[in-house]
């Protein structure tokens, strides 16, 4: 079975836009692969942050992921820090990426733009995802089409570490990019991108009452000012919403009471709000469980860090061999020396 991995930053409960444009997809991915899913911590730290409410949004995130429908006995679930040949692996790889090839990555240079003060870690950041996905030898990513561009840069890294270190023979095979079906999902303001910084969001575990305070006050089609004008569905994110929560058919009738000024927006957004509530009832509901039990999700979280450890492992002792580096022999031995000299670990 062909294996994912797929990463997320731990920034609390999720929202409907990463749950629509990300973990949906996954909990769907999770039946058809050997799927990895990993909430991403040590990426979090590449720009301030308070280690106290880290701890805290970790969690959410989890329980979050959870709630969603990833199913711990069918994918793997794990928090990054847990296993820390991740750091290792990216810094093997920091040696052999070209610093070039860092520097035009899209995203940090809109990243850079907005800190006063640039940390190395935010350039490499690709380069501990090169390591995430290759110290699994994953064979494809889920990804947007925002992230593909990091993708590539794990191929890259993967061939060149390959033709120095292996004699150009395939042992981290080059990750394909799996493109997530849904388009980016905007925010409330129907300007932005669904985020957390910009405040548009709507949480995935948030009650009904907050759902329909955000929803009702939303921004629709500009050009619908009276409610007897018709409008255009298609530059409305209530439209784009539907999509994603409505079954195909009230999709189709909300085009038509849109264009036809048959509905106002408020008719509109109320159908949309109780296709919403028929898919985050449940997902609240278990997130409340998995609340009053917390043991579930310390063990979903344990099981899945001692699977991936023993991956991790693995991978790490033929890279180690191949670059002629010590082992990480427990007797703290150095590996591939003769005799019995016993040192610390080196
Ligand atoms: S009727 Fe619905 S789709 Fe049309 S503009 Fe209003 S909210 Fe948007």
């Amino acid at each position: 079975m062909s294996r994912i991995f797929s990463g997320i930053q731990p920034s609390g409960e999720l929202h409907i836009g990463n749950y629509l444009g990300a973990v949906k997809n996954w909990v769907k991915l999770q039946h058809e692969y050997d799927s990895i899913f990993c909430v991403v911590d040590y990426h979090a730290i590449t720009v301030q942050y308070e280690p106290s409410q880290l701890r805290q949004r970790r969690r959410e995130m989890i329980v979050s992921l959870l709630a969603a429908g990833i199913d711990p006995n069918v994918a793997t679930v794990f928090v990054q820090s847990q296993v820390p040949e991740h750091t290792e692996l990216a810094w093997i790889f920091n040696t052999i990426t070209p610093l070039g090839e860092l520097e035009r990555q899209t995203q940090f240079k809109e990243k850079a733009q907005r800190q006063e003060s640039v940390a190395a870690g935010l350039l490499n950041y690709p380069v501990l995802q090169a390591a995430d996905i290759l110290l699994y030898r994953a064979d494809k990513v889920p990804v947007g089409e925002d992230q593909v561009q990091h993708l590539e840069l794990s191929r890259v890294v993967a061939r060149k570490w390959n033709s120095l270190f292996n004699d150009g023979e395939v042992f981290f095979a080059e990750p394909q990019p799996l493109l997530t079906p849904t388009r980016r999902v905007m925010g409330l303001d129907g300007k932005t991108k669904m985020s957390k910084s910009t405040g548009n969001t709507i949480g995935l575990l948030e009650t009904p009452e907050s759902i329909w305070e955000k929803l009702r006050p939303a921004v629709t089609d500009p050009k619908r000012i009276k409610r007897t004008d018709p409008g255009t569905p298609e530059v409305c994110n209530i439209y784009h919403l539907h999509k994603a929560f409505s079954a195909p058919e009230t999709v189709d009738h909300v085009a038509v009471q849109c264009r036809t000024a048959g509905w106002g927006c408020i008719d509109c957004k109320r159908v949309l709000f109780d296709s919403m509530e028929r898919e985050l009832a449940p997902i609240r509901h278990r997130a409340e469980e998995l609340s009053a039990r917390p043991s579930d999700v310390d063990d979903a979280v344990a099981s899945g860090a001692h699977r991936c450890s023993s991956l991790a492992r693995e991978t790490m002792d033929v890279v180690r061999e191949r670059m002629g580096l010590a082992g990480a022999e427990p007797d703290g031995r150095i590996a591939g020396q003769s005799g019995s000299q016993s040192v610390n670990r080196v």
